[in-house]
């Protein structure tokens, strides 16, 4: 920090205060983590300074053979982690992991196909009419996914993401009564809307899927399986998931991030069924640039950490104490979206203690406690000030908490909560922004938390 406070002080403070806020309070942002001092030393090196466009042994650019070694590192250790035929360790995020899904998955089923019938090599040997043709049939292909308020992502098909504009899209939801995915409801959907793409996983359903039949699902319609594990795939990799909700063996495609519950850098991955592969490899130059080679190295080094049998008991801790919290939470009287978890998340329903989720996600951050506030199903108070507060277990698994202290955190949440109340605007008008926290809970919650 000396070196960067010799060139901005400001940022170095601002970093030293981070490390601070980070430790000092209850990480239960559900995609967040603590990743390993390997991981984030790896982040910092002179990698990142190298131009690598293109893919292992097939470079734009001069010496980049140390790179070479790091992607192909990368990509062994996830292919070996999840026993998957094919792993791209390039993208920078998950939102640019499921872009190259998507546009491999549209030049395989698309473009190839259409190449090979005009007997063209690449889309520059097109006439502009056959070039137009083609443009027109790739921007005409359906995608069908889970719903932003039934737990699913902006990338599978919101409308206002580039996923809902690239493709005709659809939404599934969940069961109005239960919250849990209907299949039948997905199939009988899929059937009427012949989807080319069926994408499965979420950022915000506090339950397993099952992959096997989201499979049988996709192949009656036709449709290729792609699946988006980036909240979960910690626990596939600790082998919590298995058999029909490991994803891997069933999609066609599987994506991810690599730093929520895999405790890895910042970024993205792709892995491949051997079909695939050949297309998911043209991910630069079809949607990426230069590669990130330190967040890469840095990949392969998290993915090492992750095939130790270590991290299969922090996987199955992870799981072990959501339920905690969840049990915390209902004993104490609280709502919680499917009555329940068996992942790594929880989501409150605050409606009970008469909260907006974004009042209650004020109220707990001034107590100490970090969350996200994140829609329930059909919503009524909308995307913004939201009806629920997701929480999740990877973090503070990571910093030791067992089944206890999850209990504890349920209670702190629950006392902050009951002792928060609605507020209002200036001119008197109820708001669905502001909240009244009752004096001293703040602080006594605070001091319970120096103590954990
Ligand atoms: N996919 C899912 C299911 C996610 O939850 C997220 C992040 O919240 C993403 C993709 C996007 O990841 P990133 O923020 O790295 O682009």
């Amino acid at each position: 920090l000396e070196v960067i406070a010799s060139v901005e002080p400001r940022i170095a403070e601002a970093t030293r205060q981070e490390l601070a806020d980070q430790r000092g309070s209850l990480k239960l942002i559900a995609s967040e983590n603590y990743a390993s001092p390997a991981v984030l030393l790896t982040m910092g090196t002179w990698f990142s300074d190298k131009y690598a466009e293109g893919t292992v042994g097939h470079r734009f650019y001069a010496a980049c053979q140390n790179v070479d070694t790091v992607e192909a590192l990368a990509a062994e250790h996830a292919r070996e982690l999840f026993g998957a035929p094919y792993a791209y360790a390039q993208p920078h995020s998950g939102i640019d992991a499921n872009l190259v899904a998507f546009w491999s998955i549209l030049a395989h089923r698309v473009e190839t196909p259409a190449l090979e019938k005009l007997g063209a090599k690449s889309v520059n040997d097109l006439t502009e009419q056959d070039w137009e043709t083609l443009r027109h049939e790739l921007g005409n292909q359906r995608l069908l996914g889970m719903s932003l308020d039934a737990g699913g992502h902006l990338t599978h098909g919101f409308r206002p993401n580039i996923s809902g504009k690239m493709f005709h899209q659809r939404q599934y939801g969940t069961d109005p009564e239960t919250g849990l995915l209907d299949y039948d409801r997905v199939a009988e959907l899929a059937r009427e809307f012949k989807p080319m793409v069926l994408v499965a996983g979420y950022s915000a359903y506090p339950r397993r899927v099952n992959f096997a039949k989201m499979r049988e699902i996709a192949d009656e319609v036709g449709a290729t399986l792609m699946v988006d594990m980036a909240h979960f795939a910690g626990l596939v990799a600790g082998k919590v998931f298995t058999g029909d909700e490991d994803p891997v063996p069933h999609a066609h495609v599987t994506t991810s991030t690599t730093h929520k519950s895999l405790r890895g850098p910042r970024g993205g991955l792709v892995l491949a069924q051997e079909e695939f592969a050949a297309d998911v490899d043209r991910g630069c130059p079809m949607v990426l640039g230069g590669p990130l080679s330190h967040v890469m190295a840095a990949k392969a080094v998290a993915f090492a950490e992750a095939r130790r049998p270590e991290f299969a008991e922090y996987a199955q801790r992870i799981a072990d104490n959501a339920k905690s919290l969840a049990e915390g939470f209902l004993t104490r009287g609280a709502t919680l979206v499917t009555g329940g978890t068996d992942n790594h998340l929880v989501l409150l329903d605050v409606r009970s203690f008469g909260l907006t989720g974004r009042q209650a996600e004020s109220a707990l951050l001034e107590a100490g406690v970090v969350t996200n506030r994140n829609s329930v199903p059909q919503d009524p108070n909308g995307a913004w000030y939201t009806t629920g507060v997701r929480l999740g277990t990877p973090a503070l698994t990571t910093r030791g908490f067992g089944s206890s202290e999850f209990d504890t955190v349920a209670e702190l949440i629950v006392d902050v909560l009951s002792h928060t109340t609605a507020g209002t605007t200036k001119a008197g008008a109820p708001s669905k922004a502001t909240f009244v926290l009752a004096d001293g809970v703040a602080e006594r919650t605070h001091a319970r938390i120096d103590e954990m």
